[in-house]
């Protein structure tokens, strides 16, 4: 098989390295892809990932088997719909589908008519409106921009007044465009977060094992909030039974509300989950794996992924078995500056010197004259290792960085801190 995996970042350098270790798969094509995949054998093709037109000319003249969707842009610009109906099988949702990350309003409308368990919440489009609803309600609330924003469009505001300038910022002053023209006011939830992604066929759902992002640029979970600074999988402090709950009550009805509407979803359904004293409560959804959540789950995967995506797309049921004794944690390093301003350009230095037990995705990279990888964006690389117990992967991962010049880099030095607390991890 030679498959096609369009994206660029972290998640696709993850999801075609899975990929090309299937004894099936002769190519993995990535495209645009980034100059970091070559070292795993990935090809990169120039051509970029709304590009519908060059996708299809090129899976039609390298005979691509199917392709595989990563980045939420192509999904809710319809580059599966697009491939599908060129005859290239294509594993990710179509447009309609992609809706429930495309649109915050959908998804909120979507559980409120479904019963899925997720903070009250109100929309609007005008803001003296929300103003009124604000000042009424009180702090701490969230404001969230409706459409895509690359992971900044919402603000967990601790008083009033900040939240009115959230809202003002996305309403009148259009900071995020149109991905701002409405915005979702919800109820400030409180608890601790877990990713649940699952591959899901129309309304069969087929999860992952949970895993846990740390947004915040900085450690302790503080500053500014980022694409995601590590993660790691399992979660063993969080309940199976917790875990099953979320299945049952946020899952496996959102699949089957899908397909109700008209909406049948074919890929990665993630959940974004808050932990309250009232059980598992959604945050957000997403249309596809989560990043950095993808480069630490997919190692827990031991069955053949070529495998797993070729049963979906024929709706068949797929074998899969997770790897749930120890733990994979992963560490972004990040542009200095990031998610602010920051300088590309830096070499990444001392690579060679990492043990090989360590595995290594790369995100924003590009070649320099002398074909040394160099930052070409604010996350830069995520390195993983696998471990025993949270301890050991820290200890681990730590003096693996410790071998790179990070000097115009930076990383958090606690990535993993909420599974240390627990016994079991
Ligand atoms: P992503 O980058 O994952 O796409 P996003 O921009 O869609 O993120 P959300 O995941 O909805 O944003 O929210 C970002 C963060 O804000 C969450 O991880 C959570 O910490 C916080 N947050 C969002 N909604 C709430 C809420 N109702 N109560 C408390 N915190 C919240």
């Amino acid at each position: 098989m030679k498959l096609l995996v369009i994206g660029s970042g972290g998640r696709e350098h993850a999801v075609s390295k899975k990929l090309l270790q299937s004894n099936r798969v002769t190519a993995v094509y990535c495209a645009p892809g980034n100059p970091g995949m070559h070292g795993d054998g990935i090809k990169t093709v120039a051509i970029a990932e709304t590009d519908v037109a060059e996708l299809i000319t090129f899976s039609k003249r390298e005979q691509i088997t199917w392709a595989f969707v990563g980045p939420e842009v192509p999904l809710l610009e319809g580059v599966v719909d697009a491939l599908e109906k060129a005859g290239i099988p294509t594993f990710g949702p179509r447009k309609q589908a992609a809706l429930i990350e495309g649109s915050k309003d959908f998804a909120k409308q979507l559980m409120s008519k479904y019963g899925i368990p997720t903070a009250a919440s109100q929309t609007f489009t005008d803001f003296e409106k929300a103003k009124n609803y604000l000042l009424e309600q009180g702090a701490p609330i969230v404001v969230k921009a409706d459409g895509l924003a690359a992971g900044k469009g919402v603000v967990v505001a601790t008083t009033v007044e900040e939240a009115i300038a959230a809202a003002q910022a996305m309403l009148c002053d259009k900071q995020f465009g149109n991905s701002g023209a409405q915005i979702v006011v919800e109820a400030f939830l409180e608890g601790e977060e877990f990713s649940l992604m699952a591959f899901v066929d129309g309304a069969k759902v087929y999860p992952m094992v949970i895993a846990q992002d740390h947004k915040r640029a900085l450690a302790g979970d503080k500053g500014l909030n980022t694409g995601g600074m590590g993660a790691y999988a399992p979660v063993h402090h969080i309940p199976a039974a917790v875990v099953e709950t979320a299945i049952e009550t946020i899952l496996e009805p959102t699949a089957l509300a899908l397909v109700s509407e008209g909406r049948s979803f074919t890929g990665v359904l993630y959940a974004g989950l808050i932990l309250t004293s009232d059980g598992p409560k959604v945050i957000e959804f997403n249309a596809r794996f989560g990043d950095p959540e993808t480069q630490v789950v997919l190692d827990r995967l031991s069955s053949d992924f070529a495998a797993v995506i070729t049963d979906l797309l024929a709706h068949r049921t797929p074998t899969l078995v997770w790897q749930t004794e120890g733990v994979t944690l992963g560490v972004v390093l990040a542009s200095k500056g990031y998610p602010e301003a920051y300088e590309k350009g830096a070499q990444l230095v001392g690579l060679e010197k990492l043990a090989d037990h360590t595995q290594v995705f790369h995100a924003g990279v590009a070649q320099n004259e002398a074909k040394q990888l160099i930052a070409n964006g604010g996350r830069v690389s995520l390195f993983s290792v696998r471990a025993k117990t949270m301890a050991d992967a820290q200890q681990s991962i730590y003096a693996e960085l410790a071998k790179l010049d990070t000097s115009d880099y930076v990383y958090r030095n606690d990535i993993g801190h909420r599974a240390l607390k627990a016994p079991s991890s």
